[in-house]
């Protein structure tokens, strides 16, 4: 497998008047050519921030790269540093090669313009070479995929559609100018359970049809059972385990991927007998020595509270970050 986004070392802190926020560090991780990868991890574990990173869009003077690179790898072979690109060159990267569906993107649409004004708009402003009928036909297509009635929604203000109906739109949008990865940070959280599974349908179709890599960033890992071929766990920053969804699901290796396939409802459990992992996630600014994971973990010893572990090979394809994953789960 080819990868098309090779993260190395990556670690990116944020300003903040308490102190450095810690919210990526030092994540190493392959997004191969064709794939669904999840990020998944609680909030405020930097699923955003490594996100924003992989497209260079972090504020500036608050956030900050202090170490790593992102390389992506383009289809005639070359290769681009990301975090190197200049205005120009990142201008033509972002929607052509990547394009992310930002957290609450939907609320993000301009409401005093049509959609249809909105999703020319990207097309016109990034100077793709298609005349004004061309580029509507792409936008009705667009929104066909995303199973909706075009006709409709492109005389709509975004007023005049539902919340789902919004977030297909912006995931329209992202395709227009045929990106080969795209990142999607949460693109079901704040709707409803039915609206939620439309979502997951339309990123079914468009993986069948358009073959794209997409990486889908979210808290919730039952959502990866559904779409996902790999998943990362990310905890405090880091990746703790990463997996095909079979590892993951039925084999996993880190007692936080424990805990949070417990918290996974299952058809047959009733509410309100879902467990969660006990205790908080970590103030990012003080963390904890060791294993970031230690002060909640039930299977802690000596080691986990003084040196932190890196991602060890369990088996092929599938890495964990904890110390004791022999004694606790055993070998395959
Ligand atoms: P997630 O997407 O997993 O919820 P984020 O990437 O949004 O996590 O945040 C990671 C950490 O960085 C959190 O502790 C969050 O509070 C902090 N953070 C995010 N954005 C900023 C910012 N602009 N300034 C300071 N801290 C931030
Ligand atoms: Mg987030």
């Amino acid at each position: 497998m080819r990868p098309i986004l090779s993260i190395k070392g990556l670690s990116v802190e944020y300003l903040s008047p308490r102190g450095r926020v810690k919210a990526v560090r030092n994540v190493n991780l392959e997004v191969y050519k064709g794939e669904i990868l999840f990020l998944v991890g609680e909030s405020g574990a930097g699923k955003s921030t490594l996100g924003l990173t992989l497209l260079k869009l972090l504020p500036e003077g608050i956030a900050k790269v202090v170490g790593g690179e992102v390389i992506y790898h383009r289809d005639d072979g070359g290769n681009l540093n990301i975090l190197k690109l200049r205005k120009g060159r990142l201008r033509r990267f972002r929607w052509k090669e990547v394009a992310m569906v930002f957290q609450g993107a939907m609320n993000s649409l301009n409401p005093i313009m049509k959609i249809k004004d909105q999703m020319y708009d990207v097309i016109k402003d990034h100077g793709v070479r298609l005349s004004k009928r061309e580029a509507y036909k792409k936008i009705e297509e667009l929104l066909a995929m995303v199973r909706l009635d075009a006709k409709r929604v492109l005389k709509s203000y975004p007023h005049q559609l539902s919340g789902g109906m919004k977030q297909r739109v912006m995931i329209a949008m992202s395709l227009l100018l045929d990106p080969k990865l795209l990142i999607l940070d949460e693109p079901t959280t704040a709707l409803d359970v039915l609206t939620q599974k439309n979502i997951m349908n339309v990123l079914k179709d468009i993986r069948d049809k358009l073959h794209l890599t997409m990486i889908f960033i979210t808290h919730d890992l039952s959502l990866a059972a559904e779409l996902a071929d790999r998943i990362a766990i990310m905890y405090a920053g880091s990746i703790v385990e990463v997996g095909s969804v079979e590892q993951i699901f039925y084999r996993p290796k880190h007692p936080y991927t424990h805990g949070l396939l417990k918290s996974v409802p299952k058809l047959t459990s009733e509410i309100g007998k879902l467990e969660s992992i006990p205790g908080f996630p970590p103030d990012m600014i003080n963390l904890p020595p060791g294993c970031k994971f230690h002060p909640r973990c039930v299977f802690r010893r000596d080691i986990c509270m003084e040196k932190e572990p890196f991602l060890q090979k369990v088996e092929e394809n599938h890495y964990t970050a904890c110390w004791r994953w022999r004694d606790i789960f055993g070998e395959e």
